[in-house]
């Protein structure tokens, strides 16, 4: 519950509502806490007429406010039609960035590239999957390390994938994360003609950006960066941004407003990551962070949300996309059962052709979930649901955090990071519900433009500025 201008706002998780609910309401909500409803109704008689309360508890029934999650089964209702591989064409990259999840792009292996069989076997694994699990649309989302390391291949994938889509009816797009340092007038041209859904990585400001963001000199990657993502944005590609904060870098409000005068209309967040490997590197990401440092990065965090709110008019401001999701689950009354998709409906595909639930577990053994060749098992996290997982279970935020990110709850090993972690979902959610009343106050209409103009948007990528999908590729002639 919250108290926002004096009105009292009740976040139902069951059913990811938002409610402006009376001061009786409120209160019955707070005893209902400790007392069964009878109790409640006998503490309140003293205070209020009979009649109101039973009115008020008739509406709270009436919203579902008392009832509970029903069964596991439910499980079944994150979907998503589309069927995504991460293909990992480079394992291999020319940046060195300190805090790189993928080991600066080797994933603790040999450097190396996938080659032309590989890839078009890839291409061959995403159409045999989406008619075994009879679904239309299929994804390629060119990943490093560096993808663009292997240009060569990117172009062999593209036309293979739109020959294959024609011949067999069934749909393709195609996706990008790039470091952004290698972006040639060849690669804007392939990008735009190919409707490549692209995300450059840049951490904002220059200062923040190469604080961690390096070549293997040592020499920091922003103005490079900078000035190709001006060429895909001169030539009409409106790429995401993506972001990673640190303990080194983590005011939000600075970092999206910097990308904004760049030109990004979106903006992808992210906490850097733990990897599998836990070096020396991934153990300082594990670290929690001191409470100056969180005080620092919710400050940030508030800051960003009043921003939003005085300059909002359409997309003027990214809304990154975490919150994004969380608006577009609060508004349309979506629960999220499981944090993402991973080893569902999206696999990561490395050079050798083994299958992993996502890139974040690529080359760790024991998440192998088997190969292009053979097929693989489904990555059920059933350990990883919110309702088994007793943390989650009993967590007011579940509905809308979906139980985090797989991959973060098993390479995290210290618990008082998770429990940190856990408190800034739960921050990350308290501002979405503030800044959700605030927008339908103020701007209702244009607020719910944008809302339904992204209702069918998955929390990957969008194509084109304002939110609007590139066409996918269906039998390409
Ligand atoms: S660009 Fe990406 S893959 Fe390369 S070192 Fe940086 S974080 Fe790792
Ligand atoms: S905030 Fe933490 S405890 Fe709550 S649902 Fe998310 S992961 Fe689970």
């Amino acid at each position: 519950m919250f108290e926002v201008n004096g009105e009292y706002l009740l976040y139902h998780g069951s059913s990811v509502g938002i409610f402006q609910i009376s001061r009786l309401a409120n209160e019955i909500l707070d005893l209902r806490q400790e007392y069964d409803l009878n109790t409640v109704e006998q503490r309140l008689k003293q205070k209020y007429p009979i009649s109101e309360i039973k009115e008020a508890l008739a509406g709270l029934k009436e919203a579902g406010i008392f009832e509970q999650d029903k069964n596991l089964k439910q499980f079944k209702k994150y979907g998503d039609p589309e069927r995504v591989i991460q293909l990992i064409v480079s394992q291999d990259c020319n940046l060195r960035c300190d805090y790189c999840f993928a080991d600066k792009g080797a994933y603790g292996r040999e450097r190396t590239l996938m080659d032309e069989t590989m890839a078009k076997a890839s291409v061959d694994f995403l159409f045999s999957w989406l008619q075994q699990v009879e679904r239309d649309v299929g994804e390629i989302a060119f990943f490093g390390g560096e993808p663009l390391m292997n240009m060569p291949v990117i172009e062999v994938v593209i036309a293979y994938a739109k020959e294959m889509s024609s011949r067999l009816g069934r749909t393709v797009k195609f996706g990008l994360t790039t470091n952004g340092t290698i972006i040639n007038g060849d690669i804007v041209d392939l990008i735009k003609k190919n409707k490549i859904a692209t995300m450059v990585s840049i951490d904002g400001s220059a200062q923040r950006h190469n604080l961690h963001r390096r070549f293997p000199s040592g020499k920091g990657s922003y103005h490079v960066v900078r000035r190709n993502s001006r060429k895909l944005i001169d030539a009409g590609i409106y790429p995401w941004a993506r972001a990673t904060f640190s303990q080194k870098n983590l005011e939000v409000d600075k970092i999206i407003l910097h990308l904004a005068t760049l030109g990004f209309t979106n903006v992808v967040c992210s906490v850097a990551q733990p990897s599998a490997r836990h070096d020396g590197c991934s153990e300082k990401l594990d670290a929690p962070w001191t409470s100056a440092q969180v005080m620092r990065y919710k400050d940030s965090y508030k800051r960003y949300m009043s921003k939003i709110v005085q300059r909002y008019n359409g997309n003027e401001l990214p809304i990154n996309n975490l919150l994004l999701r969380f608006l577009k689950s609060i508004h349309f009354h979506t629960k999220q059962y499981l944090f993402c998709g991973a080893g569902q409906n999206l696999v990561a595909i490395t050079p050798d052709g083994e299958i992993y639930p996502c890139a974040r577990f690529a080359g760790v053994q024991k998440y192998r979930l088997g190969n292009i060749s053979s097929g693989f098992r489904q990555f059920v996290p059933s350990k990883e649901s919110i309702i088994t997982r007793k943390s989650c279970s009993r967590c007011w935020a579940r509905h809308l955090c979906g139980g985090g990110c797989p991959a973060d709850n098993v390479f995290r090993r210290s618990t008082k990071t998770k429990e940190m972690y856990c408190s800034l979902v739960k921050f990350h959610i308290e501002q979405a519900i503030w800044l959700y009343n605030k927008l339908m106050q103020t701007n209702k209409e244009k607020f719910l433009q944008y809302l339904n103009q992204t209702k069918s948007r998955g929390d990957r990528l969008t194509r084109t500025k304002g939110g609007d999908n590139y066409d996918a590729h269906k039998k390409d002639k």
